[in-house]
């Protein structure tokens, strides 16, 4: 009887056994959690609600979602894609509704619908709480021993590891440094945090940079966060804690190029030439940053758009589309974080996660060198490795 040891009870770890245990159910598989309880940060991702996959059809390529392990992740998504993830969880009785942003929630918005469906499907698993791995070795017998005792095949699944790996210390493996993803920015600006709660559409990126993103952006009373700057924080983790969190960041309040809001703005000034220009805000920007952002180009409130001349118009331009800002720190979204780095992807078989040095080895989810923006795409990635491990161990 083949003996599997699958280390880390988490999205991962608990995916990859319950496809073990319908593919191999005579295997023994062992499951070791450190924590008192399987699955406890799925339990709480999306806010209780467990934002479990996406579309996938509001990114225009994988490397917009996946900053780190594209490659890998769109060769995997051809073996277990979100359409898999889908069926498998309605088939495990969890129906799910795919919002208008694209990402994917059991239909109930309960996390707690997926922890159950996915112990379910584990069962005749034996699930070893408070019980933390300590070390994997590669023994003299070729087995592999998982804190001395032998295994056939290991999968560890033990998450990010802002603090690397201990347990793997008796194995030459390669290890790239870890550094947090998914942050908001601390920017001190009295002018900005009035505006608190405000929400706009537009583009952030970090001048004398090619990091850049797009989408929602959201005032808050520390600085900066929404879509746009989480976005931004994952494409530029590694650069960011190099800076220490402290870098120059440019604001497009439009997401519109310069020709675009210079156009703009004449078309206004032409129609509407006796005007305030205080009253005349461009389409889609809010009156309240309209009038911030006039006063930060230094244009009194109440000039008409025919007093406003080329300076002023230059001005506004310049501010619309290139306002700048110092990134003053990072803050934590929500609790919502997940660590870029890992274990290199150059260890593993791509097709099959299984260790080059290590034959018996596996790794998936967060512990490898993946991550992704928010979304639903990094419990994809801890389905998807999960899948891809547990059907190669069946194989072997
Ligand atoms: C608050 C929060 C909300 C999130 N919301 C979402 C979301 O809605 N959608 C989304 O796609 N992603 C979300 N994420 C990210 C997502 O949860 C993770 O990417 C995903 O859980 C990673 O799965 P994993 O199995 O690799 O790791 P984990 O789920 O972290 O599981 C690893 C497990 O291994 C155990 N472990 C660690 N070391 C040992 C050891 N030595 N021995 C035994 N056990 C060990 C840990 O206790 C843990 O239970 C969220 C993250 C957070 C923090």
């Amino acid at each position: 009887m083949p003996r599997i040891a699958v280390i880390g009870a988490g999205a991962a770890g608990c995916f990859c056994t319950a496809e073990l245990r319908r593919l191999r159910p005579e295997a023994a598989v062992d499951v070791y959690e450190a924590g008192p309880k399987p699955l406890a940060k799925v339990a709480i991702t999306g806010g209780g609600r467990c934002n479990l996959t996406n579309s996938f059809q509001g990114i225009r390529s994988l490397a917009e979602a996946y900053p780190r392990g594209e490659r890998l992740m769109k060769r995997l998504l051809k073996v277990f894609s979100q359409e898999d993830a889908c069926r498998w969880f309605e088939a495990a009785g969890v129906p799910l509704v795919l919002q208008e942003d694209h990402c994917v929630f059991p239909r109930s918005q309960d996390a707690m619908d997926i922890v159950r469906a996915l112990l379910r499907k584990m069962d005749g698993a034996h699930l070893h709480l408070h019980t933390p791995v300590r070390s994997v070795m590669s023994g003299l017998s070729g087995h592999l021993e998982v804190d001395g005792i032998p295994y056939d095949a290991v999968v560890v699944t033990t998450g990010g590891a802002p603090k690397g790996l201990p347990l793997m210390e008796g194995l030459d493996l390669e290890w790239v440094p870890t550094v947090p993803s998914l942050f908001t920015f601390t920017i001190q600006d009295p002018g900005l945090r009035a505006l608190m709660g405000l929400v706009t559409e537009a583009s952030v990126s970090l001048p004398g940079t090619a990091f850049k993103a797009e989408g929602p952006l959201l005032i808050t009373d520390w600085g900066l966060s929404g879509p746009a700057v989480l976005k931004l924080s994952s494409y530029a983790a590694r650069h960011l804690a190099e800076c220490g969190y402290k870098a120059p960041l440019c604001v497009n309040w439009t997401g519109l190029r310069e020709e675009e809001i210079r156009e703009n703005l004449r078309s206004i000034a032409k129609t509407h030439p006796q005007k305030q220009v205080s009253n005349t805000p461009p389409e889609g920007l809010q009156a309240r940053l309209w009038s911030y952002l006039m006063g930060k180009s230094g244009i009194r409130a109440d000039i008409r758009w025919a007093e406003l001349g080329l300076k002023g118009l230059n001005r506004l331009v310049a501010t619309l589309t290139q306002d700048s800002y110092s990134i003053a720190g990072k803050t934590r979204f929500r609790e919502e974080f997940v660590t870029a780095g890992g274990v290199a992807l150059s260890n593993l078989d791509p097709a099959t996660l299984q260790c080059r040095k290590y034959p018996g080895l596996f790794f998936a989810g967060e512990v490898l060198d993946i991550d992704a923006i928010t979304g639903g795409f990094n419990l994809q990635a801890a389905w998807t490795t999960g899948y891809v491990a547990a059907h190669a161990i069946a194989a072997l």
